[in-house]
């Protein structure tokens, strides 16, 4: 009889993990979810979903438990606090965002390693999604010539807190994964957009944000910009980094790799790229006070992932936008009833 396989996802209340679950499930897997939250713009669909802080010791062992008294195949690591420019890079939110992800991880892999020990199994790959804030700045300076290469990492300078976090558990993980033999595998992910995602609340990100005031913006109107809007960022489209998360844990990598685009675009030619997609001519309008605006530029370097996996992601920025901003528009109709 052939078993069926088992996933967990931590974090499947939100953007990346409600996706996962779907996708897992669709690969035929039994999935557990578990968030703090239900996922916000549509039912989860996993097999067994329990509000759950992960951020508590107590009660853990009880959720990393498959049915059957069996660990789980899989885990899916998704869960942080977490959120776009106006959440991460403003200060005021530092030590709950380095507090509270770095006490689910902590508490992840420890509780993890006991449950291996007791039962006396070692069978459970636990995915980290990190990010690429955890790359210093000083190679982030020049908006055309960013390097974001994995061997880039050290000595490490992020410049942000969430990235320092990001840097810490990848070291923990690979610490858990060395001492206390648990395969890990970790990606870090550069700026996951499409539909599903947070629009707005002030954890949105930019692809999000673009939409939304474009959406909002009457034809010949304006946008507000947050810096002179020359940064630049890639963005992966949602679809693409599922499919290659899915690639690396199934891969026997097990040292970080990048999973983003290298499309990289202005912030300016972003809110313009939104434009065209509306059909819509819109005045920028740049908020020079605003300081949240991390790194000068950033852009994804695929050529370890691909070496490793032997696959790359593909899809066109505008392809992945133009889904997003008609989901945006939707949500943006939906709420104003
Ligand atoms: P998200 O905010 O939509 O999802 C994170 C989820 O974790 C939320 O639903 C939140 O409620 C949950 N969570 C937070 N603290 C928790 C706790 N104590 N117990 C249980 N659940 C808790 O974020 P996302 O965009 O889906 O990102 C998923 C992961 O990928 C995060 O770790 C994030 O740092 C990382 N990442 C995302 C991006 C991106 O562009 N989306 C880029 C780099 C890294």
């Amino acid at each position: 009889m052939v078993m069926q396989k088992t996933a967990l996802v931590l974090g499947a209340g939100g953007f990346i993990g409600h996706h996962m679950v779907k996708r897992l499930q669709v690969e035929g897997f039994w999935v557990r979810g578990v968030d703090l939250k239900d996922p916000e713009y549509e039912k989860t669909t996993a097999d067994s979903f329990q509000i759950f802080d992960l951020r508590n010791h107590y009660g853990l062992n009880q959720i990393m438990m498959a049915p059957g008294g069996q660990t789980f195949d899989q885990i899916y690591q998704f869960a942080a606090d977490m959120g776009g420019a106006g959440y991460v890079f403003t200060g005021t939110h530092d030590a709950d965002i380095m507090h509270n992800s770095a006490m689910v991880n902590l508490n992840v892999a420890d509780v993890q390693n006991k449950l291996n020990k007791v039962l006396g199994v070692n069978k459970t790959r636990i995915f980290y999604s990190s990010s690429a804030c955890m790359y210093p700045e000083r190679n982030q300076l020049d908006p055309d010539n960013p390097n974001c290469r994995e061997d880039s990492a050290y000595p490490a300078d992020p410049d942000s807190e969430y990235g320092w976090e990001k840097l810490v558990s990848e070291r923990f993980y690979l610490a858990a994964s060395r001492n206390w033999g648990i395969p890990i595998r970790i990606a870090r992910y550069h700026n996951i957009f499409g539909p599903l995602g947070t629009w707005d609340g002030g954890r949105e990100k930019s692809p999000a944000a673009m939409c939304r005031k474009v959406a909002l913006a009457q034809d010949g109107g304006e946008v507000i910009i947050w810096g002179d809007g020359e940064q630049t960022r890639s963005f992966l489209y949602i679809d693409e980094c599922i499919e290659a998360t899915r690639r690396l844990m199934d891969s026997d990598c097990t040292e970080p790799l990048n999973i983003g685009s290298e499309e990289m675009i202005s912030i300016n030619n972003l809110a313009l790229m939104a434009a065209d997609i509306a059909g819509k001519k819109i005045i920028l309008v740049h908020d020079l006070k605003e300081a949240a605006l991390g790194v000068r530029g950033r852009n994804s370097d695929n050529t370890l992932y691909s070496e490793k996996i032997g696959w790359a992601v593909s899809a066109p920025l505008r392809d992945g936008l133009t889904e997003t901003y008609k989901w945006i528009s939707e949500q943006i109709r939906l709420s104003a009833n």
